[in-house]
């Protein structure tokens, strides 16, 4: 899916390309909502009358619905259009070693119910109360839910929608998608985490980040993830196997070994995982079952001196990995993602220090900023997967 640059964008005059303009007005429809058809004739240089039947038809499918009208600039009242958000539209299934989340979006992305549930190792049982929330949430929505999306930690093919391996369950060629798919009656989209987190950042980030055309999105979560944009698409490389940067090496005698066995993969430096492991170290004490990565990071922001050093240490070693990312790719900017965002006052100065010691030092360098999609990215990354979709050029996919 190829997310359109609209600065680029000249609007295709010839019938064929009708498929064009149609994403060209949906994506302004979303972009710059509420919005008038005389304004989006003025931006895109296409016919009033075009417009107005593209419209038409995007309000048949349900996409767009006019609101109220906006201010007159001499003659009549114009009316503005925005993306019909009446009900769910797509469901998301965020997997993660310790939960699952199920939420359920409008088209806009806006997360109407979400739901959360222990892991289990057992794929059976995971799937199985997985079909068994998004049948109730379904009924619920009285069949206005279209597809399912999910994010799993792990190497994903998503032209066969299996997990191919899943290191932290040992799970190897899981028919995900098939198995959810034949038991709802829906289509299912399913990707690895990190990607589907950078498609969300592509579609609903920050303006810095979703108009750059490349760039890395790292997810810090009980592993290390990357999701590669280029291009304004997912780099997937050969079978989807690209971007597994987590287990690039970078030192020796991590604190903790990482999700793949060995111990000097970047995540065994740089996750939740070691983030806590460095804590304990530094406090002498064992966290109860109650303190995670979050109260890590709470107690850190409340100044508890422990907490913000093995923060620090973790970004340290969080911006070695970035470093060797941006003097590979050189993308426009670096995108940090999960719990550890909530603490880049704490952080951002350790990331930047050991960032200026790369080879680049004095050179213009990737923006390195923490994500806005909040917390619980996993999920907002497997909504995009079915609301991307909608919006992405079916053309360029
Ligand atoms: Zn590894």
């Amino acid at each position: 899916m190829r997310r359109l640059d609209l600065r680029k964008t000249q609007a295709a005059r010839l019938n064929t390309i009708r498929d064009i303009n149609r994403q060209i007005v949906l994506n302004y429809v979303r972009e710059r909502e509420p919005i008038s058809r005389a304004e989006i004739a003025r931006e895109t240089d296409l016919q009033r009358s075009t417009i107005s039947a593209i419209v038409e038809a995007l309000t048949a499918e349900g996409l767009v619905e006019e609101v109220g009208e906006g201010e007159s600039t001499g003659g009549r009242r114009p009316t503005l259009l925005k993306l019909r958000t009446k009900e769910a539209i797509a469901v998301g299934v965020a997997i993660t070693p310790s939960c699952t989340t199920i939420a359920s979006s409008d088209l806009a992305g806006r997360i109407i119910e979400r739901e959360e549930f222990q892991t289990d190792a057992d794929p059976v049982k995971t799937l199985k109360e997985i079909v068994s929330l998004i049948k109730q949430s379904s009924a619920r929505n009285k069949g206005s839910i279209e597809a399912v999306g999910v994010s799993l930690p792990g190497l994903v093919d998503p032209s066969t929608g299996n997990a191919v391996y899943v290191p932290y369950f040992k799970w190897r060629d899981i028919p995900v998608a098939k198995t959810i798919s034949a038991a709802i009656g829906l289509p299912v989209i399913i990707d690895n985490d990190a990607n589907a987190v950078a498609l969300a950042e592509l579609w609903f980030g920050r303006p810095e980040v979703s108009d750059a055309r490349d760039f890395i999105l790292v997810l810090v979560a009980e592993g290390v993830g990357t999701g590669i944009i280029f291009d304004g698409q997912v780099y997937r490389g050969q079978r989807g196997a690209a971007g597994e940067f987590g287990h690039m090496v970078i030192g020796t005698q991590a604190p903790v070994p990482c999700s793949c066995g060995n111990s000097d993969c970047w995540e065994a430096f740089s996750s939740e995982r070691a983030a806590l492991a460095r804590y304990v170290a530094l406090s002498g004490e064992a966290p109860g079952t109650h303190f995670g990565f979050r109260e890590l990071v709470d107690q850190a922001l409340r100044g508890e001196p422990h907490a913000k050093m093995a923060l620090i240490e973790t970004a340290h070693y969080l911006g070695v990995g970035i470093s060797n990312l941006v003097v590979g790719f050189s993308p426009e900017a670096v995108v940090v993602g999960g719990e550890i965002a909530r603490a880049w006052s704490l952080i951002k100065d350790a990331l930047m220090d050991t960032m200026e010691h790369s080879v680049r030092r004095g050179l213009a360098s990737a923006q390195i900023m923490p994500s806005t999609l909040g917390e619980k990215p996993e999920l907002r990354g497997a909504l995009s997967l079915v609301l991307a979709s909608k919006f992405a050029a079916a053309f360029a996919a």
